[in-house]
């Protein structure tokens, strides 16, 4: 590891993209409470960024930008849902993963301040936190000069949520086991989303129990990644991908909140070719045919009254360092 201490100028800041399920096929609960999924991942054009610097002590920060710029002006209910807060503190992710990386190389007393650029929505079933950690151990490894190997970033990003491997990794993939075995997948299309956000968060937790509650779990079967939707990513057919959308969660979501159907609604009326939820909602994706078509279907869901609602391309790449500003001299 190279020298560093508190007064080090080095700062490094590495984006991470936000995630959707374009399929989210859940089995039964083991006994662990996990339950397996077989899931496609597609990294989108929506982004948290990551800085880090050595500091004498462990501290987060989160500015919100973009749609989430004033968190004071959504006018959330407070009586429903899971507040829109990051923790500040060492229940942060993207501290978790500090430790975590710090931990797996051995280093004690060294620490770093974080601050999260945050564009993806919290809570919003868009993997925000799980971005953060996949860009805080990168960020990290390049500010200490760690060289730490892929793999060994892909185990640790593992052991701190299902969804960092993904944030890692970027582009389309499937998921496995709990959604951290990931495998890139044959992707030619260019495809645009429309992104709704929501002013309440749901509690990915709470969805799945709602989940188990709704199906006769002893029958459910081992989930499996569908080859029609991967045929339709592999030959760029939008409206084939339209076809095969799917997400387990869907239904125990819309459950836990009714009023996400009329997102839907609007969508459809907008002119969106598929509508559907992302990961364990509440966020709703719009698919469309082209760019120009998701600028039509975006105007659409402001005029319907979703003014978070945000026209996004997929798929990105994953966690990549967009500045390193090294010490003078
Ligand atoms: P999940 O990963 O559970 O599907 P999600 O994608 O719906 O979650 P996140 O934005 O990752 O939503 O937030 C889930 C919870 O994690 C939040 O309620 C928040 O309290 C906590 N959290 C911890 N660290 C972070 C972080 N850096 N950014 C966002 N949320 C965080």
């Amino acid at each position: 590891m190279s020298e560093a201490t508190t007064h080090d100028a080095r700062r490094v800041t590495v984006r991470a993209p936000a995630k959707i399920n374009l399929h989210l096929g859940v089995g039964a609960p083991r006994p662990d409470g996990f339950h397996p999924l077989a899931t496609v991942y597609q990294a989108v054009g929506l982004y948290d960024d990551v800085t880090v610097s050595t500091w004498d002590e462990w501290s987060v920060q989160v500015r919100y930008e973009g749609l989430l710029a004033d968190p004071s002006a959504t006018g959330r209910p407070a009586d429903r849902g899971v507040e829109h807060t990051v923790p500040l503190g060492e229940d942060n992710i993207a501290v978790r993963a500090g430790r975590a990386l710090l931990a797996h190389h051995g280093i004690v007393d060294v620490a770093a301040a974080i601050t999260i650029h945050k564009s993806i929505p919290v809570a919003g079933g868009m993997a925000g936190g799980s971005a953060d950690a996949a860009a805080t151990l990168v960020a990290l490894d390049r500010l200490w000069d760690l060289d730490t190997p892929d793999d060994d970033l892909l185990a640790l990003a593992a052991t701190l949520g299902s969804d960092v491997p993904f944030s890692l990794l970027g582009g389309t993939a499937g998921g496995t086991g709990r959604g951290e075995l990931v495998e890139p997948l044959a992707d030619a299309g260019s495809w645009w989303w429309v992104v709704v956000g929501n002013d309440t968060g749901l509690s990915t937790p709470e969805v799945y129990r709602t989940f188990d509650e709704m199906s006769d779990v002893t029958s459910l079967s081992e989930p499996e990644l569908p080859p029609e939707l991967l045929d339709a990513l592999a030959r760029g057919d939008v409206h084939a991908l339209a076809e095969h959308l799917a997400n387990d969660l869907q239904d125990p979501a819309l459950a836990l909140r009714p009023d996400l159907q009329a997102t839907f609604d609007d969508g459809y009326d907008a002119g969106a070719l598929e509508c559907l939820l992302s990961g364990s909602g509440p966020s709703v994706l719009l698919l469309c045919a082209d760019a120009d078509h998701a600028r039509s279907v975006t105007a659409a869901m402001h005029e319907a009254g979703h003014g978070r609602a945000v026209a996004v391309p997929a798929p990105v790449s994953g966690v990549h360092v967009v500045s390193y500003d090294g010490p003078v001299g």
